[in-house]
């Protein structure tokens, strides 16, 4: 379904992705893993047609460039201006804005896909509230019913399970079950290494190179993590705080 083949991002100069090839199939829930400063934002940027590349990068054969709404993107939250003044109805409806054109008032079709999408992640009540106002959940909520008010294909997720609570966790989890049950592809960014990682169908281990693409068994050895986070890796792991599982 996506294609990146041979794909390379440079920040002046210094390479952040060196030759990144990958293919994500539909309905598949896959796991882009790896240390901070990895470039796994970069590669979701890179995908979204957000920052100049080298490579090639290809929906269904074709070039991405002419299927943006095919492709959702939920950013990591620290990349959000929270102070920004919008209502959590409004940032939902932000996905629509590109199809309606701006200046015209959505009709109610749209009004009903938005709901529907805000009700699924059961913030319907608080749509009025300003974004800034929610807690870290329910803020990654709204971001992810943006997502699915597009109806896109292929949701891009960067760190959607940072600092949020465990009922926004649990929920999230069971909507990308169900989007995986009706054929949409997941890539979701997380530097997380322990056995939460086994709920994923694949797991892709980045640090500039892919340098594992296996099911979460295969990849999570410690020859993988050494591989991926140098020396640094009981400070990685500590810092993360999580128990590593090792196969
Ligand atoms: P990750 O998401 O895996 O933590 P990033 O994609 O954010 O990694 O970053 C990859 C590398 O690119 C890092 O070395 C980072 O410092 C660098 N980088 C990211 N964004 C920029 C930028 N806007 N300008 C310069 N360097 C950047
Ligand atoms: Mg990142």
């Amino acid at each position: 379904m996506l294609a990146v083949q041979n794909l390379s991002v440079n920040y002046r100069g210094i390479e952040a992705l060196s030759a990144v090839t990958l293919t994500l199939q539909a309905g598949e829930w896959v796991g882009l893993i790896g240390p901070n400063g990895a470039g796994k934002s970069t590669l979701v940027k890179a995908i979204l047609g957000l920052m100049p590349y080298q490579g090639k990068i290809l929906l269904n054969g074709t070039s991405l460039k002419r299927q943006r709404r095919q492709v959702a993107y939920v950013p990591q939250r620290s990349q959000i201006d929270w102070d920004y003044p919008i209502t959590a109805w409004n940032v939902v409806m932000m996905a629509q804005t590109r199809s309606l054109g701006w200046g015209r008032s959505p009709d109610i079709k749209t009004k009903k896909l938005v709901s529907a999408a805000l009700d699924r992640v059961e913030m319907l009540s608080l749509k009025h509230r300003p974004i800034g106002q929610l807690s870290g959940g329910q803020q990654q909520r709204i971001f992810l019913a943006r997502a699915l008010a597009q109806q896109p294909n292929l949701f891009l997720l960067d760190e959607p399970f940072s600092g949020i609570d465990k009922k926004t966790e649990a929920m999230m989890l069971s909507i990308f079950a169900d989007l995986s049950q009706q054929g949409k592809t997941l890539l979701v960014c997380s530097h997380e290494w322990g056995e939460a990682l086994n709920r994923y169908h694949r797991l892709l281990l980045l640090n500039r190179r892919v340098l594992a693409n296996d099911t979460p068994q295969a990849v999570m050895t410690m020859e993988n993590i050494q591989q991926a986070y140098g020396e640094n890796i009981q400070a990685a792991l500590h810092h993360q705080n999580v128990i590593p599982f090792v196969c």
